[in-house]
């Protein structure tokens, strides 16, 4: 049996991975400060004898100390997320992403833990070569505009968990993930999928931001899962990589709207909101994002199987369950 400790493990993908992880025998902590985290995401673990939850900040060294040393393996999930969030909270933004993964990384150092460190696709910024490679040149806009700031605090933790592999020797893997949805996503940090499922299922128009023409891979989090666990398993020979994890399946988001509105049922009808409006002046979205997924493949035999039809059905389910549940109601 082995210990693996998340960091943000009351988060979204934290919360299925922790499931699977207790369905096949292995112990889990997590340590969460539920700022974006939700305890209904756990709440089916609670009393689990093989589970613990420790509520609190990854900043707390006290508490991380206690827990990587107890940990054989550690996946750092725990950052600041959400386009909607990272712009209103910038300075929130790069110390949770910065300052958490740093401290992470000297815990795992002092007890020798397999890491695994949650990067994102939104570091190919501006990226115009589809699909994303993993040794591209990254492009990111300017500083002056705090919507970078995520991926640039996201950048610095790759070069540090990179550096104390070279340095230090300490076994850690990179993931960056593309567009990862599913059932228990909140919409409230402006994900797209869960706000146009939640906007569907009460007959509120289906907010698309901009031309609608960008477009995004949707990644089912089961299949995010399974390349976590391939990755955990594959331990020391996937050490000091990062792997793109994602679909490549791409779908505008006009269409994706036209999807939600259709596999719901629903009467709803498509509003088109400026960028400006939905998050303020001088907002940059990515056109196209794609991931290359040749370098997890061949290294762990990974690829993302469910479809998109998949991924709404579950989605439209689980918030269809939701909406039932009278506290809920109002809630995005
Ligand atoms: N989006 C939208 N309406 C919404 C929320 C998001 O049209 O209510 C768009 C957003 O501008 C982006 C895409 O959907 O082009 C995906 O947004 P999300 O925040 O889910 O992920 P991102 O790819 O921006 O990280």
């Amino acid at each position: 049996m082995r210990q693996i400790l998340i960091t943000g493990g009351a988060g979204f993908i934290g919360s299925h991975l922790t499931r699977t992880l207790l369905e096949r025998g292995d112990a889990v902590s997590i340590l969460d400060n539920l700022s974006t985290g939700r305890l209904e995401n756990v709440d089916d673990f609670i009393g689990h004898e093989r589970f613990s939850f420790a509520f609190d900040d990854i900043r707390n060294e006290q508490v991380l100390d206690r827990l990587a040393s107890q940990a054989h393996v550690i996946v750092h999930l725990a950052a600041a997320v959400g386009v909607e969030l990272v712009v209103e909270r910038p300075a929130e933004t790069i110390e949770t992403n910065v300052l958490g993964t740093h401290l992470v990384l000297e815990a795992a150092r002092r007890y020798r833990c397999r890491t695994l460190v949650a990067s994102t696709s939104e570091v190919y910024g501006k990226g115009v070569r589809i699909p994303f490679d993993e040794e591209d040149d990254l492009l990111l806009g300017p500083s002056s505009r705090s919507r970078w700031c995520y991926a640039a605090s996201k950048l610095l933790d790759e070069f540090l968990a990179l550096a104390t592999y070279r340095e230090y020797e300490l076994p850690v893997t990179i993931i960056r993930f593309f567009n990862t949805v599913g059932p228990g996503q909140t919409g409230r940090y402006g994900m797209v999928i869960p706000r146009f499922v939640g906007q569907a299922l009460r007959g509120e128009p289906l907010t698309v931001y901009g031309s609608g023409m960008q477009s995004r891979c949707f990644c089912h989090v089961a299949d995010t899962v399974e390349a976590v666990l391939a990755i955990i398993d594959a331990s020391d020979s996937t050490a000091g990589q990062i792997y793109n994890v994602g679909s490549t399946n791409e779908i505008s988001i006009n269409a994706l709207a036209q999807a939600v509105i259709e596999r719901s049922d629903s009467a709803s009808t498509i509003k088109r909101i400026p960028y400006n409006e939905a998050y303020g002046p001088g907002f940059e979205d990515m056109e196209r994002r794609v991931p290359k997924v040749d370098k997890i493949r061949g290294a762990v035999g990974w690829t993302a199987n469910r479809t998109l039809e998949e991924i709404l059905d579950d989605v439209i389910d689980y918030e269809r369950k939701r909406l039932r549940r009278p506290e809920q109601r109002h809630g995005r």
